[in-house]
Order: C-alpha cells, then sequence, then structure tokens
C-alpha cells in the first residue's frame, strides 16, 4: 500500500501546497480521500488520472476538504469514454454538497452535452453517507468509518482503509477522542492533520484563535498514534505551513509522545508501508 500527500495546505492559501487530499493505492485500489484545492494537479503529478480512482471519500464538507469536488466530477466524466459513476463516501450532508456542485456544473454539462455527439448524459456520482461503525468494499480494500471530534462541525468522520494485514487511517480534522483511538488500534499507519498551537497562539487575530479548539496539535496526534500502538504517523495540513527546513522541529514536538517513524513534507510526499 502506498499513501500519498496530495495536498498539505489548509484553507490559507499557499503557492507550493494544494488543499487536502490524500491517494491511497494498492493491488486493485486507487482511492482519492478529500480533495482540497489543485487536487487533480496533485494527482496527475501522483500519476492517476480521475477516471481511474475506484471513489472519493470524504472526512467532512469544511471547503478546504471539498473545494474541488466540481473538478473531479467534471474532468472523471469528461475523460472518461463512457458512463463511469464516480463513487463517493461522506458524512451526512455529502448528498446536499454533492447535488449543489451539480446544480453549479449544469451549464457546463449542457454545453458539453450539445457540442460532443458521444456524450448523452451528464456525470454520475453515486453518494454513500456513512455513520461510525459501518463498513464497505473500495476497489480491493476494506473500509471503516470512525468516529472524530471535530465539534461544532457535525458530523465528520475518520476513514481506515485495509488491504490485507495492511492499514492506514485518515483522521481527517479534530481533536483527539475516544471513536479514532479505536479505528487507530494498531494501524499500520496513521494521517493526521495538525496545527501548531504554540505559533498559532502568537497571532493576534480571534479567527485564528478560533482553530485552536477543534485541531489536534502535533503533540496531540503523537499522543492519539501511541496510545493506539499505530506503526507510523503521517501528519499532514500544517497549520501554519511547514517552511521548508522545519521538518525537524515538527518531528520533535511529536517524538517525545510516539517513537515510531514520523512522515511529514511537501507536497505529493509519500509512504510505502
Ligand atoms: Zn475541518
Ligand atoms: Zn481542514
Amino acid at each position: 500500500m502506498k499513501v500519498t500527500l496530495l495536498g498539505t495546505g489548509s484553507p490559507i492559501p499557499d503557492p507550493r501546497r494544494a488543499g487536502p487530499s490524500q491517494l491511497v493505492t494498492a493491488d486493485g485500489l486507487t482511492v482519492l480521500v478529500d480533495c482540497g484545492r489543485g487536487v487533480l494537479m496533485r494527482l496527475t503529478a501522483a500519476g492517476v488520472l480521475p477516471p481511474f480512482l475506484d471513489g472519493l471519500l470524504i472526512t467532512h464538507l469544511h471547503s478546504d476538504h471539498i473545494t474541488d469536488l466540481g473538478d473531479v466530477i467534471t474532468t472523471r466524466w469528461v475523460m472518461s469514454p463512457g458512463p463511469n459513476p464516480l463513487r463517493v463516501w461522506g458524512p451526512p450532508g455529502t448528498q446536499e454538497v454533492v447535488d449543489g456542485t451539480l446544480a453549479s456544473l449544469r451549464p457546463d454539462i449542457r454545453y458539453r452535452i450539445d457540442h460532443h455527439a458521444d456524450i448523452t448524459q451528464g456525470p454520475v456520482v453515486e453518494v454513500v453517507e456513512v455513520s461510525p461503525g459501518e463498513v464497505f468494499p473500495v476497489g480491493s480494500a476494506t473500509v471503516r468509518v470512525g468516529a472524530t471530534d471535530h465539534r461544532p462541525v457535525e458530523p465528520t468522520v475518520a476513514f481506515r482503509i485495509e488491504v490485507g494485514d495492511t492499514s492506514v487511517v485518515m483522521g481527517g480534522d479534530g481533536v483527539p477522542c475516544a471513536g479514532l483511538d479505536e479505528l487507530c488500534r494498531g494501524a499500520t499507519a496513521y494521517v493526521q492533520t495538525v496545527i501548531r498551537d504554540d505559533l498559532v497562539k502568537l497571532v493576534p487575530m480571534q479567527r485564528l484563535q478560533d482553530i485552536l479548539d477543534y485541531h489536534s496539535t502535533v503533540a496531540q496526534a503523537a499522543e492519539t498514534a501511541a496510545r493506539a500502538g499505530v506503526g507510523t504517523l503521517v501528519l499532514t495540513h500544517y497549520v501554519p505551513a511547514l517552511q521548508p527546513g522545519q521538518e525537524d522541529e515538527w518531528r520533535a514536538l511529536a517524538a517525545p509522545h510516539f517513537d515510531g517513524p514520523i512522515v511529514l513534507g511537501d507536497d505529493l510526499t509519500s509512504v510505502e508501508l
């Protein structure tokens, strides 16, 4: 199994970092997790085109995690030679977001159907709204859904993607909680979005201070990883943006709490599991 951080950014625009999104590939599996800003540029750089995705998992409906949903839907549609429904799993509310996205694409869908004789129908998106405890197959993987705590944002979920004995948990946004611990138990790897509370606290802007109570710090992500006995901790969605050369400084905040490998870096950083 290979996990690639397609986008390691956050809502704050960054010329070097796309928005939150991860790619998980294995024999018989190509799945996207979240689809933030610029996802298809990074997906292409990772060697995958949208028609070949087995599906899209969405952890929650915060805009930074779904900004480019319209691009994923449209580009898969126009690049596929025939009907190729996109399967999307996400928390309750996902259908509403997909319906709204498709509504925004209506003029474009009309233009293309009118112009191309071989395109006779619009994009098909099959949404499954999921809740903690559910288990479903995607490609060759078994995917388990766990609860996360990103309140007041609700509902939010994490996914555990398993192929054979290898597993990765996509924690999404949130603070540590029992549901996430349970989902992570014994996983080969755990990917967590993180903030640096020590740096965020220095910024005299209430709107930025507001994010402190619903995101894991680097230390909290490491504590979750240790409690759950995961093999490798992967950090992403850096707030503030990880600057070149700061990798060891971020690792040093996690290392006292977790003694396994800690992976972090630029967009397209990947780890083989
Ligand atoms: Zn969020
Ligand atoms: Zn986020």
